[in-house]
């Protein structure tokens, strides 16, 4: 039997009625012969939530804590919709991120998939039940819960499909699939029938949220088949592709996505001759190294030194920044 893994968003689950349809896409799948194992993300706006209650309970940053809070949200999803499929006579069985095997880096927040050891969720499958797993999650070597960055669910998705070599992995949300911009934001955008992993890599990285970067990335390594469609309405969605083998290069050239990314800071430094003193350069290298902070982009000139960064680390950095160049001279 062929495996399928759907995996179904935050606003695709977010109620009672929307798992009700939810559970038709599935059993329809099931019908059909095939193996499913779900993946899903915490209903509606449980994890942002769930972040913004943690700060009234302590102002400091307990990384493992959190952790371990926000992969509660996927958990309930999990066991909600495991039991409406039981009561529908489907024999179905919910897994948290760690009975499903994947294994994370410890790397708490933003997490990496080291492995997925594939044998308890294949038990089931040749058991023959629908296997709905917490996206977003998974546990280091010392047991710890990991979770893997928002929108981390499309990851655990395509993780378990590779490890399972799945005949494709179905990327449900609450658009028809990818646009050649936010179809929020622009109305005119136009939906895509198919875009190269590279692309969309490029453009979930530069803010177009649709999928998880690092999913496209280890889809992409995998050849894993990957579509992104609607949960509500009927259509092919967009189905991503590996330009020289799917297609002819040549037909596929021009812009395919427009976007903006709105969780990210430009920190700029601004003094005469920045440029020739590489010491300064250094130092701000330094800095990012020492603490792990990621630099997005970096720009240089005669008189200014620009940094993109991530919004949560922006304050601290400029902190470090200014205490590193500016009060040390
Ligand atoms: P999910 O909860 O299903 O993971 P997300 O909110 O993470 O859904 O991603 C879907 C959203 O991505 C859409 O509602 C849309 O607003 C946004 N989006 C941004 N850029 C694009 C794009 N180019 N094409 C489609 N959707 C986009
Ligand atoms: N619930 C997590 C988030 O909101 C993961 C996900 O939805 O994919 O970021
Ligand atoms: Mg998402």
């Amino acid at each position: 039997m062929e495996i399928v893994v759907q995996k179904y968003g935050g606003t695709s689950v977010a109620d009672k009625d929307k798992l009700e349809q939810v559970c038709l896409k599935i059993i329809e799948a099931y019908n059909k012969g095939e193996s499913v194992v779900v993946v899903v993300s915490a209903q509606g706006d449980t994890t942002d939530n769930l972040i913004s209650n943690a700060k009234r309970y302590s102002k400091k940053k307990h990384k493992r804590e959190m952790d371990l809070l926000l992969s509660t949200g996927e958990m309930k999803t999990v066991a909600y919709l495991t039991m409406m499929l039981k009561d529908k006579g489907y024999d179905a069985i919910s897994l948290t991120g760690e009975q499903a095997g994947i294994i994370t880096n410890g790397d708490y927040g933003s997490a990496k998939v080291i492995k997925v050891i594939k044998e308890n969720i294949e038990k089931h499958i040749n058991d023959g039940k629908i296997v709905v797993v917490t996206g977003f999650q998974g546990v280091d070597k010392f047991g710890n819960i990991n979770t893997l960055g928002r929108g981390g669910s499309d990851l655990s998705a395509v993780a378990i499909a590779v490890a399972l070599e799945a005949k494709e992995c179905c990327i449900y949300t609450d658009v028809n699939g990818i646009y050649s911009a936010d179809p929020r934001i622009i109305k005119k955008a136009k939906l895509l029938k198919n875009i190269s992993f590279e692309e969309i890599l490029e453009a979930a990285t530069a803010g177009a949220k649709v999928l998880h970067n690092r999913s496209v990335g280890v889809g992409r390594i995998y050849e894993l088949p990957m579509i992104v469609k609607s949960v509500t309405e009927e259509g092919e969605g967009t189905k991503l592709i590996h330009i020289n083998k799917e297609t002819d290069m040549l037909e596929n050239y021009g812009p395919k996505i427009i976007t903006k990314n709105d969780n990210i800071s430009k920190i700029t430094i601004v003094g005469d001759s920045l440029i020739s003193y590489p010491e300064y350069i250094n130092k701000i290298f330094k800095i990012a190294a020492e603490k792990d902070f990621q630099i997005i982009m970096i720009t240089f000139s005669e008189i200014s030194i620009n940094i993109v960064v991530k919004n949560e680390i922006a304050e601290e950095f400029i902190c470090l920044l200014h205490e590193s160049l500016m009060e040390m001279k």
